[in-house]
């Protein structure tokens, strides 16, 4: 979809600065950081600062354009695909992948439970990712 459009879809006026924001989470499906979408974007954009790419990601995800993760407990994440999802952090690399969503779950995505209006579900998965278990295990082999 087009930023623009997605932003407006989620009635966002489209700023300069709130297309890059968004087009960055768009592009990279890394769960980035409030510093690492500050980073990549303040070479391009001069006036750009820490303070406005955390209001523009509090905006887009208080509109729905975005997700907020708190998976890390010392960073939080953003994340363009809002349909419901799991998250997998890795506690070595600190990486975080996108898991299955549980089938359930997506039911009652934005329904009501127990009298309470749903908006959001979070699953969070946490250990040691594929890529990591392999490295150590390599380590071991190259021990032993
Ligand atoms: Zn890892
Ligand atoms: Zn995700």
């Amino acid at each position: 979809m087009d930023v623009v459009n997605c932003l407006q879809q989620h009635h966002i006026k489209p700023s300069l600065q709130r297309i890059a924001i968004m087009s960055y989470l768009m592009e990279h499906h890394t769960h980035p950081t409030v510093d690492e979408i500050y980073q990549a974007l303040a070479q391009s954009i001069p006036t750009l600062s820490k303070t406005t790419v955390y209001n523009t990601l509090k905006l887009l995800s208080d509109h729905g354009a975005a997700t907020t993760l708190t998976i890390d407990e010392r960073n939080t994440c953003y994340d363009a695909v809002t349909q419901p999802h799991g998250h997998f952090l890795c506690k070595k690399c600190g990486r975080i992948y996108d898991m299955p969503s549980i089938s359930d779950t997506t039911q009652v995505e934005e329904s009501v439970m127990d009298g309470h209006t749903v908006q959001e579900i979070h699953h969070y998965y946490k250990g040691i990712c594929k890529h990591c278990s392999s490295l150590m295990s390599q380590a071991q082999q190259e021990h032993s």
